[in-house]
């Protein structure tokens, strides 16, 4: 008989946020596949777990999957995990599941913490609809193309971010976006969590203050409610200031200029749709 691949998710802080189904799956398995054997080590440490822990990560995925396919067809019983939250959610663990499912193998998933969840669920923006966008890259061309991308769309967006790059990123939304409502969730789950609400410009501000920017963010962005100020698409403004008669390249000039954005991105982003 087949074995089944449990996809579990662990805490993304607090290591009391766990199941005890997770902590019973983790116990009973034959071995548990992680990114980082001391991250989850240390969780398994917590609980009196000792299950074998294999690595997998980006670098090994290929070929560790083939190992574990052929264990899970002998049999055995495995579970996935990743360092924090879900696995797959911005974490390795879609080659595996994927390669499980062709092979015939039962994926099981035991559901908890996300930081995509927890952060929606206390942001205090709309839940009903929301687009997931990942990481925002980490070049400002690209991540204002993406930004540009979004900020039509009828949902609450949400990024993950990371500490060095959140103040760029919130000084790109505030350009992209206009001045619409924000929210900026750090730590969640640990000791300094905290959540900043505001504008895009405003929040930078608090964080660019401070001597150092540590920890993990979720960013969430309202959708457009079409009041914001300057809420024009850089596209948009454009257009309107050579419908008032000024050359295009001084659009793009003037457009960059107000918005804090790089003249050459801007030429990229309204030249390659
Ligand atoms: N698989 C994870 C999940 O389900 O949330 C996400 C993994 S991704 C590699 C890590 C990113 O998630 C961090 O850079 C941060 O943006 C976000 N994140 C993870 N834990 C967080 C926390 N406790 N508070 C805020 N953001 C967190």
């Amino acid at each position: 008989m087949l074995g089944i691949l449990y996809v579990v998710s662990t805490p993304i802080g607090n290591l009391e946020d766990i199941t005890y189904r997770a902590v019973r799956i983790l116990k009973e398995v034959d071995w548990i596949a992680c990114e980082d054997t001391r991250t989850t080590g240390h969780l398994l440490h917590h609980y009196g777990i000792q299950t074998r822990m294999v690595s997998y990560h980006d670098h090994n995925e290929a070929e560790r999957s083939k190992e574990l396919f052929a264990r899970l067809i002998a049999g055995e019983k495995g579970a996935l995990v990743s360092d924090a939250g879900t696995p797959l959610i911005s974490d390795p663990g879609f080659r595996i599941v994927r390669g499980a499912l062709e092979a015939g193998i039962r994926v099981e998933p035991l559901p908890g913490p996300s930081a995509i969840l927890a952060a929606l669920a206390v942001s205090g923006l709309p839940t009903d609809q929301f687009h997931f966008g990942g990481f925002l890259p980490p070049k400002q061309g690209a991540r204002t193309r993406v930004l540009e991308a979004l900020r039509n769309e009828d949902a609450t967006l949400v990024f993950y971010e990371t500490p060095h790059r959140i103040v760029e990123a919130l000084a790109d939304i505030a350009a992209t976006m206009g001045p619409r409502e924000v929210v900026v969730a750090r730590e969640l789950t640990k000791l300094h969590e905290e959540v900043l609400r505001g504008t895009a410009d405003q929040i930078r501000a608090t964080l660019d203050a401070r001597d150092s920017v540590r920890g993990e963010f979720v960013v969430l962005i309202a959708k457009a409610t079409g009041s914001e100020e300057g809420g024009l698409s850089v596209e948009d403004a454009i257009t309107r200031l050579e419908a008032a008669g000024v050359p295009r390249m001084d659009a793009i000039k003037t457009v960059a200029k107000e918005r804090g954005l790089n003249k050459r991105d801007v030429y990229k982003l309204v030249n390659t749709k």
